[in-house]
């Protein structure tokens, strides 16, 4: 329902819990963050309701500084409401993370193919097979390189998607992707780059914003964001989104 993500911001977890709380507007069931620091993903979720997101602010209090990190509210689809079902999910080595918004709908090939492959699932979310289906994609063809494993992957997924993926190996890149549910993207004065499914949540943090078109791929990393066609993987320039409204 609402995503935010952000790298290259030494309190990247403050980012996120303050884009949660403005993308509220939307509902949600669940929320959950992610957070990719040197040692690996430190991840929490929460399943209260309204109360998630403050829940959230609790319960990552000791968190490890980071300065990427990537955050979902739920509206769930495919699962009920429950703290195994919330994003982001993870891989089964735990070190790619991602947070979805939308649907798939070939998820009953999907879930067939990822147990088929020794994939062990421990929600009944629609997404978490996303996260699998890159894993595999990184052991393989993709070989290590997170946009090329999203493009591969996007090929395979039928249905709405807005996704933020990070991994482990490269902490301080977010590649994101859009299909119909949307995402804006943002560049800050000190180099952070932002992704947001909504303008609010990027509200006074952002200098410059673009829209992500659909079938595009962003690639994030501090100081840079790039974005692609999906299907070629060739650059496209951004579609600028000129911000109006101020807090
Ligand atoms: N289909 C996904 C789920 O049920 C994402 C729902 C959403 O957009 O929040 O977990």
């Amino acid at each position: 329902c609402g995503i935010i993500g952000v790298t290259g911001r030494p309190d990247a977890l403050q980012l996120l819990l303050q884009g949660l709380e403005r993308l509220e507007y939307r509902g949600y069931d669940s929320a959950g963050v992610v957070l990719a620091e040197g040692q690996g993903l430190w991840r929490v979720r929460a399943a209260g309701g309204t109360q998630s997101v403050a829940q959230l602010r609790k319960l990552t209090e000791g968190a490890p500084a980071a300065a990427a990190g990537i955050g979902h509210t739920r509206w769930a689809t495919h699962g009920r409401p429950s703290e195994a079902n919330a994003h982001p999910h993870v891989d089964c080595s735990g070190q790619l993370a991602l947070v979805h918004n939308g649907i798939v709908e070939n998820v009953d090939e999907l879930r067939r193919e990822v147990l088929a492959a020794g994939h062990e699932l421990r929600s009944e979310t629609d997404s978490e097979l996303v996260a699998h289906l890159l894993e595999d994609a990184l052991a393989g063809p993709a070989a290590g390189d997170l946009p090329a494993a999203v493009r591969q992957v996007l090929a395979q997924l039928r249905g709405t998607l807005a996704l933020v993926v990070v991994h482990a190996a490269t902490p301080e890149l977010l590649v994101a992707a859009r299909r119909v549910s949307p995402l804006v993207l943002g560049r800050a004065r000190s180099g952070a780059a932002l992704v947001a499914s909504d303008v609010p949540a990027l509200l006074g943090e952002a200098e410059e914003t673009w829209v992500l078109d659909d079938d595009q791929l962003a690639v994030l990393r501090p100081g840079a964001c790039e974005v692609q066609d999906a299907r070629s993987g060739r650059p496209v320039a951004p579609r600028r989104l000129e911000v109006a409204w101020t807090l």
